[in-house]
């Protein structure tokens, strides 16, 4: 499939984006700022979505949408989303390490590629009345009276619009405040980093609905078939060790050789894409009248696969509360009423995903883990069972669905 099938165009030029004086604008058209500006256009806002990329972009991921994601996805009336893209049901989990192997039964969860997911939530929130702006980064200015200045960058042109909230979802470590300061966010010390390739043809012991994990003292490997076959390879490393074995590719090969998962395929020849530190969170995911979501807020590491699911929900429950304050004009409720819904999201899936990257530290753990599961797959279950749990069961304080007028 080209990735050309994929481009999303513009919806407006960016004159016309600094003439509107906008309820909402997102920053950053990944699922949680493309499902927050679908999600705040539907509630009636005049909703701005900008990126700085042309759509379909290049983005570190292991391309698993778990039942948590789907089920949101599901609430939003986007239920048959997954199926349209023709995204490919996932039965398994592999996990590997020095030639053990445990294989886990799945209950949910499919695989798509990014290319073709993002563009499909993107075209969703237009659908809904959100405008697009691709190719622009944004950077958040002062607050002027009762709106903020966003300087957007279009080619060689440049302006400022204005919104009178902001939702941030500009993913892992990324920048948006004019003034260094207000980019405060703490990053753990022994934070790996991430990377990502797609190989077009995948070898043939790599079974459709499988994802295969490799794990390592020094990092884990996923991959997975796409929904065009494809094989998709995302990894979370240290960065000391992509040192020792003089790259990504070579580290990347080693893991897989270790676990016995090996690819003939030059892996230095591939594109490969990297992340900063993964292990990051906001001190604060709302002030002035900004609001952070999905990578933007915060982000612990990929084996549990539930970035997407994260980003989606926040992407979901924020629209109420900006489109309240686009309303009512109550911007320190608002502020209080984000702070404690993404606690509330989060702040427990966190933990559970932090223990896990504990766990995968340590390599006599892993290998009795994958031991034990070799023997006894279903004591897997719990953790299969709460990475999947939906949203609902924490609600978000998101009753306030009122329309703008
Ligand atoms: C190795 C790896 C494997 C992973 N595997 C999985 C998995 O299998 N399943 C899963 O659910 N999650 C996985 N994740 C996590 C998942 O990729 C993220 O959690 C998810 O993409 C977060 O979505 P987002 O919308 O917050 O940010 P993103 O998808 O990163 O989107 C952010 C967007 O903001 C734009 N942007 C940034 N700054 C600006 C700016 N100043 N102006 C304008 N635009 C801007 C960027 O161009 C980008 O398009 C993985 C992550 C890694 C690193």
């Amino acid at each position: 499939m080209a990735a050309s099938e994929f481009r999303v165009q513009a919806t407006l030029g960016l004159d016309d984006a600094a003439d509107e004086r906008w309820d909402v604008m997102v920053i950053g058209a990944g699922p949680a700022g493309a499902l927050a500006a679908r999600q705040s256009a539907l509630l009636g806002a005049r909703v701005l979505l900008v990126d700085r990329a042309a759509f379909p972009r290049a983005k570190v991921c292991g391309c698993c949408i778990n039942g948590a994601a789907m089920e949101v996805l599901a609430q939003v009336g986007l239920g048959d989303l997954l199926r349209q893209c023709q995204a490919r049901e996932l039965r398994t989990v592999q996990l590997a390490s020095r030639g053990r192997f445990a294989r886990i039964r799945l209950s949910q969860g499919v695989s798509l590629s990014r290319d073709r997911f993002d563009a499909a939530l993107i075209l969703a929130a237009v659908e809904a009345g959100a405008e697009f702006l691709d190719q622009t980064p944004a950077v958040i200015g002062a607050t002027q009276g009762e709106a903020r200045g966003v300087h957007l960058k279009r080619l060689d042109a440049g302006s400022t619009a204005t919104a009178k909230s902001i939702i941030v979802a500009g993913g892992l470590g990324c920048r948006v405040f004019e003034e260094a300061a207000a980019e405060q966010r703490q990053t753990a010390r022994a934070s790996r980093v991430g990377a990502g390739t797609i190989l077009d043809v995948a070898p043939a012991a790599y079974e459709a609905g499988t994802i295969y994990m490799a794990c390592h003292q020094h990092g884990y490997v996923g991959l997975v078939r796409l929904e065009d076959d494809r094989l998709d390879i995302a990894t979370a490393l240290d960065a000391d060790a992509i040192k020792q074995h003089d790259g990504i590719p070579g580290l990347v090969q080693h893991i897989l050789t270790e676990a016995c998962l090996p690819i003939a395929a030059p892996l230095d020849q591939l594109k490969w894409h990297g992340t900063g530190r993964l292990t990051q969170r906001r001190q604060h995911v709302a002030a002035d009248r900004c609001f952070f979501v999905g990578d933007a807020a915060g982000y612990v590491e990929p084996f549990t696969g539930e970035g997407m699911a994260w980003a989606l929900a926040s992407g979901r429950s924020v629209a109420p509360i900006v489109v309240g304050l686009a309303r009512d004009n109550l911007a320190a409720d608002a502020v209080r009423a984000w702070t404690e819904t993404h606690r509330r999201l989060i702040i427990r899936r966190a933990r559970l995903c932090r223990c896990v990257s504990r766990l995968l530290r340590h390599p006599s753990w892993v290998s009795i883990t994958i031991r034990l599961l070799a023997i006894a797959p279903a004591l897997a279950n719990p953790v299969v069972r709460s990475l999947n749990v939906s949203f609902e069961t924490d609600r978000p304080l998101d009753a306030a669905t009122e329309r703008l007028p």
